[in-house]
């Protein structure tokens, strides 16, 4: 669904108005595409004091073909993304440090840039060290809701240990494929993995990988299939029989191939586990997309609207996972993906049913993830927000333009943004990426 009032902010009319009347004024977000540079302009990096990341972000930036400043450049240079490495700070009077090096520097961003600080998860810390380091994320949120013109900024904990293993998230921070993830913090080395292998071609990380993308015949689960085939891998593509057509559509597109199944009946998880098997020798990525929502105020909502919400969106999830883990059809090294929601963070009203459901994916993910880390494997989710698709057409059109409107990039973002996160988690790379529940909502201004 085309959003109407971002096209009329680029028309003539528009261009006079929106200004004159202090009307949100939509930028267009550059969007990743083959061959372009990843950033709008260079990479300046700084760290404070004693910083254990700085050499590895220097390098890994450069060889994603960024070019990379450490002191800052003429007065005419707009810069791509302003990286600091926050490790160094022990206690709150240190962090003067990670002010003295964005101040002066943060009007000079080109559009689309990126503010990436990178701290220790204060968890792992104490005393001033433990305040410091929880005190970078209340600057960074601030920093991404000051930000214009499609620029974002993002907070990422490295545990002690995984300052190797953060390549794959500096890679998709540092990039068009982040371009509606904002105000977000990622933990990487948390779950106790803290290495991870590059790909042999970042191009093609997937290669040689099956993936599975469960309600993908449309909307974000067919972008998410597309964009895992981008990648090399093998995807299979699962949706309910009444969808077959459109689903043969998008496995001819992508090359994969189609597994009408409705995931709620009792032998899906069986079916799933030997389908998998059989035709590729088990799965490498499972993404839980398929998901419906019935909405109604807590008193009128009736037993069938709940049963049907929470078994879609959770309960038969979980029984696909029991099934793939303890029969090992999950390979070693798997992902498994949930997509939940920001009415999962912050609730909805009409959204009792929907809301729980997505709660419970984090908690999926909260339960999973230690399990996982002991098999090689890996869960994370994504929480989408206000994301342009049949679901959010249907929407009423007021509460659809406060949808849009009410983040910091002030528009909805698309599919594909949902299926790039998706597939950072999926990266063989991202192995030190586990239990991790990111927004992809332009920084919405609606809960946490
Ligand atoms: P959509 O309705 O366009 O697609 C969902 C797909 O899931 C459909 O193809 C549907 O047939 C399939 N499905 C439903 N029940 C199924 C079952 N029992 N077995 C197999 N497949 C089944 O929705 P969308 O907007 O593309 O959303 C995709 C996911 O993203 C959902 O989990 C949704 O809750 C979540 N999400 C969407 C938004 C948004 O703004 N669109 C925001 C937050 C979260």
């Amino acid at each position: 669904m085309a959003d109407k009032y971002q096209e009329f902010t680029t028309s003539a009319v528009g261009k006079f108005l929106v200004p004159k009347l202090g009307l949100p004024n939509p930028p267009k977000l550059r969007r990743y595409r083959p061959g372009e540079p990843p950033l709008a302009g260079p990479a300046l990096i700084g760290a404070a004091a004693g910083g254990r990341l700085e050499k590895t972000l220097t390098k890994q930036i450069g060889a994603a073909g960024i070019d990379v400043l450490t002191e800052q450049a003429g007065d005419d240079t707009r810069y791509g993304a302003l990286v600091f490495d926050a490790t160094g700070i022990k206690d709150p009077e240190q962090l003067r440090e990670l002010y003295a090096f964005y101040q002066p520097v943060i009007r000079k961003v080109a559009p689309s840039a990126r503010v990436v600080v990178l701290g220790t998860p204060p968890e792992s810390t104490g005393g001033g060290e433990r305040i410091a380091q929880r005190a970078l994320e209340g600057f960074t949120r601030s920093v991404g809701k000051e930000l214009k013109r499609g620029a974002t900024a993002q907070l990422v904990y490295v545990a002690e240990g995984a300052e190797e293993a953060t390549e794959s998230t500096i890679r998709f921070l540092l990039s068009a494929k982040s371009a509606f993830v904002a105000g977000q913090v990622i933990r990487v080395g948390t779950g106790g993995v803290t290495t991870a292998a590059a790909p042999e071609n970042w191009d093609t990380p997937l290669a040689g990988k099956t993936a599975l993308v469960t309600g993908a015949s449309r909307g974000i689960g067919a972008a998410i299939a597309e964009t895992l085939a981008r990648d090399g891998a093998h995807v299979v593509v699962l949706d309910i029989p009444a969808q077959g057509a459109d689903l043969s559509q998008v496995a001819n597109k992508i090359g994969g191939s189609a597994l009408q199944l409705d995931i709620t009946s009792a032998e899906a998880p069986a079916k799933l586990a030997a389908h998998l098997t059989e035709r590729h020798g088990g799965v490498d990525i499972v993404v839980h997309n398929a998901g419906i929502t019935r909405d109604k105020t807590l008193g009128n909502l009736t037993d069938k609207a709940w049963d049907s919400v929470l078994s879609v969106n959770l309960v038969s999830q979980l029984a696909v996972n029991d099934k793939l883990i303890a029969d090992k059809v999950l390979n070693t090294g798997g992902r498994i993906i949930g997509v939940s929601s920001m009415a999962g963070i912050a609730g909805n009203v009409g959204q009792t049913n929907y809301a729980a459901s997505k709660a419970g994916v984090i908690g999926m993910v909260d339960d999973t993830a230690p399990r996982l880390a002991d098999y090689g494997a890996t869960i994370n989710a994504v929480a989408p927000g206000f994301i342009e698709t049949q679901m959010t057409a249907a929407v009423p059109i007021m509460i659809r333009e406060f949808g849009r409107r009410l983040s910091a990039l002030s528009q909805g973002g698309l599919p594909v943004d949902v299926a790039e996160t998706i597939a950072w988690y999926a990266n063989p790379a991202s192995a030190a990426v586990n239990g991790n529940v990111v927004r992809v909502c332009g920084q919405a201004f609606l809960g946490a």
